[in-house]
């Protein structure tokens, strides 16, 4: 696993170093801004590498819920960082826009810029067969992210090729402006799924009705699941529930019936914790509205 994340990343530094030689000798916002969707992808697979090593390491004590939310604060960091800096290349191509400059060697910039698209296209069907090998869905996401660029950066080259044989300088910027939006949105989507992970966002709505499913199998006259809530927290995935059962079950027998639940829930969702609080019927815990509240069932 370590192994694909660290060549990627040797990959991406010379892809970046490919394609920032190109904008040197061209001068194209074009090119510039291919640089910049690479840089993410260096940022992406650092990212990935921390969540490894960081996520990765069981809970302690001073963390007894394990560290799995350390991947958001990397990734709103890095979602602010690459939309700032998006913005800054969209602002410079509104200018060139506005005052159209020639580019320069132009074939000699694609060159650089076809070799470094090249290498990503190698790395990421190297690293999709890894995937496949490891089952491993971080690793897939980076693979699947570096061909995208690889598309990005054949029209990159395709629209600043055509400059010179068409005259139209609007064209380099246009294509400047046009990546930077879908940088944009990229750190913009980084950004949401840290601030969802951080504010303790419930489920997907597919695994909220795996959950349903698995409790409507349970459900009957004794007993009633309610106050059911989720949250995920980078790759784990948590529900807490009421259980309620006639009061003169005996501990055993409760205790039984609320391991088969557990069981249940945690086959169906794989990775899902489980916290299931047992009560008798008609009666609240304080949190959830207290003795004095009216029975519910
Ligand atoms: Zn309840």
């Amino acid at each position: 696993m370590r192994r694909y994340l660290y060549v990627s990343l040797a990959a991406a530094f010379v892809v970046i170093a490919l394609k920032l030689g190109a904008w040197h000798l061209t001068g194209s916002v074009g090119f510039l801004s291919d640089a910049l969707e690479s840089l993410v992808n260096v940022v992406a697979a650092g990212f990935a590498l921390l969540m490894v090593a960081i996520a990765g390491r069981p809970p302690d004590t001073d963390h007894p819920y394990g560290h799995t939310k350390a991947e958001y604060f990397s990734s709103a960091l890095e979602g602010l960082l690459i939309g700032v800096a998006a913005l800054g290349i969209a602002a410079e191509a509104v200018r060139r826009l506005l005052a159209p400059q020639p580019v320069h060697m132009v074939a000699v910039g694609a060159v650089l810029n076809v070799a470094a698209t090249l290498i990503n296209l190698a790395v990421a069907r190297w690293m999709l067969g890894g995937a496949r090998h490891l089952r491993s869905i971080v690793l897939e996401a980076d693979a699947r992210h570096l061909l995208a660029d690889v598309w990005t950066s054949a029209g990159v080259v395709l629209g600043v090729l055509l400059v010179p044989l068409t005259g139209w300088l609007w064209l380099d910027p246009v294509v400047g402006i046009v990546v930077a939006g879908h940088i944009v949105g990229e750190a913009w989507r980084l950004v949401a799924r840290s601030v969802d992970g951080l504010m303790d966002r419930s489920l997907p709505d597919s695994d909220l009705a795996e959950v349903e499913q698995v409790l409507g199998r349970f459900r009957s006259e004794n007993l009633r699941f309610d106050h059911v809530r989720t949250r995920r927290a980078g790759t784990r995935r948590f529900v807490g529930m009421h259980m309620h059962m006639p009061a003169h079950w005996s501990l055993g027998r409760a205790a039984a019936c609320r391991l088969q639940v557990e069981r249940a829930l945690t086959q169906h969702v794989a990775g899902l914790v489980v916290t299931i609080e047992m009560l008798p019927q008609g009666q609240e815990s304080l949190q959830d509205g207290g003795p004095d509240a009216p029975p519910t069932n």
